[in-house]
């Protein structure tokens, strides 16, 4: 059995996405910690937030992966927009400990001409001064397309920050998209290309993963999602990867471009491919 869920609007409340998560077949599922495109955040429900945890636990779902706001840059060059980004994700973080246990997952950033470098650092240290040892959520760095001045195209610089920063508290979450478009095989050597990741970062920091196809062909550092087996990627790469022991037990999330009917279908099709 596995963890299988897509991205929920957040709208109505954690409770709530617990049962279109039900409804749809789901069991895990990510959802924005604020306005994706923004900065807005939602009032906190604490009582909201335990009675979703029951819910969880009872119904044997797997971990969350809540998603950090696109807009949030912890390696942009204004420093005051910088400070800014460092402090949205201080407080994603602190939400998230009324979920306990669960991912927070974002982009690592985009360096806009400041250098992969000098990005790599600006995100290690926003990281240091967000994570507190007591938060009991796992933050999670996402494989990049390599888009523009996008960090976290390859495998190396994520590790940079995973050194850099130091915390137990730190993983990373694959994009099936993103990791094809930064030019890694998953098509033909999804075995390479996981022997690659253990190499260079470790599988053990892998915990979660996004399940998009791709509208583009390898190495073209778009980043534009198909629904699964309509791109680039195919459903034999799906069922090979819902069929990897390795990946056995990571909650996986489709961002594919479809509303509830067609996430149903897919989770479905995803299903039906698990040994
Ligand atoms: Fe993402
Ligand atoms: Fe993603
Ligand atoms: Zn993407």
């Amino acid at each position: 059995m596995r963890y299988i869920g897509c991205h929920l609007s957040a709208a109505g409340g954690n409770v709530s996405m617990v049962k279109t998560a039900q409804s749809i077949g789901a069991n895990t599922f990510a959802f924005f910690t604020r306005n994706p495109r923004g900065s807005k955040a939602k009032a906190e429900d604490p009582a909201d937030c335990a009675a979703a945890m029951e819910a969880l636990r009872e119904n044997g779902f797997g971990a969350l992966v809540a998603h950090g706001s696109y807009t949030m840059n912890l390696c942009t060059a204004d420093p005051e927009a910088r400070a800014f980004a460092a402090e949205i994700l201080r407080d994603d973080l602190r939400r998230m400990a009324a979920l306990p246990g669960n991912f927070y997952n974002f982009h690592p950033g985009s360096h806009v001409g400041q250098g992969t470098d000098t990005g790599i650092a600006q995100i290690a240290d926003a990281l240091k001064r967000a994570l507190a040892p007591e938060y009991p959520v796992t933050v999670l760095l996402e494989t990049m397309a390599g888009k523009g001045s996008e960090v976290g195209g390859r495998f190396e610089e994520l590790r940079d920050i995973l050194d850099a920063v130091g915390s137990d508290h730190l993983g990373v979450c694959l994009d099936t998209c993103h990791v094809w478009d930064g030019g890694y095989d998953i098509v033909h050597d999804l075995e390479g290309v996981l022997s690659e990741f253990d190499r260079v970062i470790g599988l053990e920091r892998l915990r979660a993963l996004h399940l998009n196809d791709s509208r583009n062909p390898m190495g073209s550092r778009k980043d534009r999602h198909a629904c699964i087996g309509s791109g680039y990627l195919g459903e034999d790469t799906f069922r090979n990867i819902l069929r990897h022991p390795a990946l056995a037990g990571l909650p996986m999330i489709l961002e594919t471009p479809n509303e509830l009917p067609g996430y149903r279908r897919e989770i479905e099709l995803l299903r039906g491919m698990e040994v």
